[in-house]
């Protein structure tokens, strides 16, 4: 676990986890990975110490896309897909705001698989969280970019031919500045995971295992916990090549732990650069900025 340093105290620690709870009492089905999710992120948020008034929490759609409205926070349960673009706008318009876009493997790799190269390069200042269950579960048990090779699923009944994408490794090729991968059935790491994230000043991406046994079956938990393996102490996460190695491992384990790190201009540094260029120029006002467009 990270040590408590002045660096990583509370900046507010009157907020406690309940601060981030909603009143909305979550209808995902029983045994979801998603609940063991939604704890961590209302700890991480306490840990570290924003006022909830001043985060926002925006997805997709889809099961996990539902963890807004059960977040006591700014929220937006969007439109498929459109999570990162909208936590873009909203952290460009508000840069104070602690800004976090979640959801699933389908809305993230597929409908919105175009918007997450784009997120990670430009490295906006946001918390990406991906529950990723290698299904689409709200649509009833589609297979989704992430089942396997094989899999049955509604639309696969013969077994699912593509193969699948693996989101740590899609991020580490997008250039995001903060990766990593959680399990569910991991809390603390999850916790620890997720305040990092949040406190990354950049990018920062936490792909989390998490089973759906409703339509993966039950099993799929103990069988993802079997093959799991924490990075080793020493492991270094200034290296984006043995990161890729790590996150994509062809020994039949699947790695936990902060792949890569690195910090870099975010959007908004390079936006109010930008910004002060236009100015200089004499640009002042939205109206004359768009006039350099025109013919
Ligand atoms: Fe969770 Fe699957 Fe049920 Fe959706 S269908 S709430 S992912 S268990």
């Amino acid at each position: 676990m990270t040590m408590v340093t002045a660096a990583t105290q509370p900046l507010r620690p009157e907020f406690v986890p309940a601060s981030f709870k909603s009143e909305l009492k979550p209808i995902w089905c029983k045994g979801c990975g998603n609940y063991a999710v939604l704890t961590p992120i209302h700890k991480a948020l306490a840990e570290v110490g924003v006022p909830p008034h001043e985060v926002a929490v925006i997805s997709g759609i889809g099961c996990s896309s539902r963890i807004p409205g059960y977040c006591a926070t700014y929220g937006f349960n969007s439109i498929h897909g459109r999570a990162l673009p909208i936590a873009t706008g909203v952290k460009l318009a508000k840069p104070h705001m602690t800004v976090i876009a979640a959801g699933g493997d389908g809305d993230g790799l597929s409908i919105g698989g175009g918007h997450f190269p784009h997120a990670g390069r430009r490295n906006v200042d946001i918390t990406y969280i991906m529950m990723d269950n290698e299904i689409y579960g709200l649509t009833k048990g589609q297979a989704s970019p992430s089942t396997p090779v094989g899999d049955l699923t509604k639309t696969t009944p013969y077994g699912s031919m593509d193969r699948p994408l693996d989101a740590a490794s899609l991020a580490l090729a997008y250039n995001v500045s903060f990766v990593a991968r959680c399990f569910v059935g991991e809390g603390a790491h999850l916790v620890q995971t997720i305040t990092e994230a949040i406190r990354h000043p950049g990018f920062a991406f936490v792909h989390i295992l998490s089973p759906c046994p409703t339509f993966r079956g039950v099993d799929e938990f103990k069988e993802i916990r079997q093959h799991i393996e924490f990075l080793p102490d020493d492991y270094k996460t200034d290296e984006r090549n043995a990161a890729f190695t790590a996150a994509s491992r062809t020994d039949g384990k699947i790695s936990l732990g902060v792949f890569f790190r690195e910090e870099r201009a975010t959007l908004v540094e390079n936006a109010d650069i930008l910004s002060e260029k236009a100015k200089a120029k004499g640009k002042n006002t939205i109206q004359e900025i768009f006039s350099q467009f025109m013919p």
